[in-house]
């Protein structure tokens, strides 16, 4: 490896922590191979040589005290981390570039042009790409965990064809003790045990539980009850995807039964930008415990 790649290496890291940003980590394509169709990196850039995955821990007193209101984990755990993801990768890229070496940065939460809307799935997957850059392992409820915050951080990726040397991949002790608080604490049934599924990264083969898009996007959007929006339409008790019409009957159900608050709702998202509802399967997870002087005072 040349000195200057190294040295551009090191650029990236320093920048990124200038900027605020938590944990950096870099892969190469290889640790990725088993992504499927479409969440390839050279998908998106075909001279892709890293992938360097950013990611971003919000205040977990937001999300311990969610019950209180949903706003401030909406607003500071996913609007506002987003948009700091977002301008870190666009400075980190610009720099990349500037060194000789094309960028594509992935936009942090998927965006209607760019996702598979019949699947409700993003372009990329930052969650796996952040596994092959060390940053930590999936978790039963197939999101990341990391050492330092558990559950609780936000990602976002820049391909790259800079060949960055890798980052070791996490091998620490196994950071998800399948306690299933998060299951049980879906609104939704959204994540069902009864389907495991299993991926590899790198050398390493994580399992986690199928989850249900369409049924998850529907309290992504606080129709469903106990997920902080207020509208309180049930999903259907059964098991089992939603479909797309199912949702759409649905959605057009919760703006004629409960339009006030839909309409309320709506100008309440586009006054502060787009975010989530729910993320109660977030929130839950306590990995790692004892992180607060509170805590370890018990
Ligand atoms: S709550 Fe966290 S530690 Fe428990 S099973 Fe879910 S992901 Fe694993
Ligand atoms: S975000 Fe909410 S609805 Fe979606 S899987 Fe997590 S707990 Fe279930």
């Amino acid at each position: 490896m040349d000195a200057s790649i190294d040295t551009l290496r090191d650029a990236v890291k320093v920048t990124a922590k200038s900027l605020g940003i938590d944990l950096i980590g870099i892969t190469d394509l290889t640790r990725l191979a088993g992504a499927p169709k479409r969440f390839h990196a050279t998908d998106y850039l075909p001279t892709a040589k890293s992938v360097i995955v950013l990611g971003t821990h919000f205040p977990d007193g937001i999300v311990d005290n969610w019950d209180k209101t949903p706003s401030g984990y909406q607003y500071y755990g996913y609007s506002i981390p987003n948009k700091e993801l977002g301008h870190a990768c666009y400075k980190i890229a610009k720099l990349v570039e500037s060194g000789g070496y094309r960028c594509f940065p992935i936009v942090p939460t998927g965006h209607s042009k760019d996702m598979d809307s019949t699947k409700q799935m993003g372009e990329f997957s930052h969650r796996h790409a952040a596994v092959a850059a060390g940053l930590g392992e999936l978790g039963y409820n197939r999101l990341l965990i990391t050492p330092q915050f558990g559950n609780r951080v936000r990602l976002c990726s820049i391909i790259t064809e800079a060949p960055f040397s890798p980052d070791p991949m996490y091998d620490g002790p196994l950071l998800c003790d399948k306690c299933k608080k998060c299951i049980r604490a879906c609104p939704g049934k959204c994540l069902d045990e009864s389907k495991m599924l299993s991926c590899t990264v790198g050398d390493k083969t994580y399992n986690y539980v199928t989850l249900y898009h369409f049924r998850c996007f529907y309290n992504l959007l606080g129709i469903g009850p106990n997920t902080g929006g207020h509208i309180n339409i049930p999903l259907p008790n059964k098991n089992g995807e939603l479909g797309q019409l199912a949702f759409l009957s649905r959605y057009i159900k919760a703006y004629l039964l409960r339009f006030r608050m839909f309409q309320y709702m709506s100008r309440q998202q586009n006054a502060v930008d787009w975010y989530d509802y729910c993320g109660r399967c977030l929130h839950v997870c306590d990995r790692p415990v004892n992180r607060f002087k509170k805590d370890q005072e018990r």
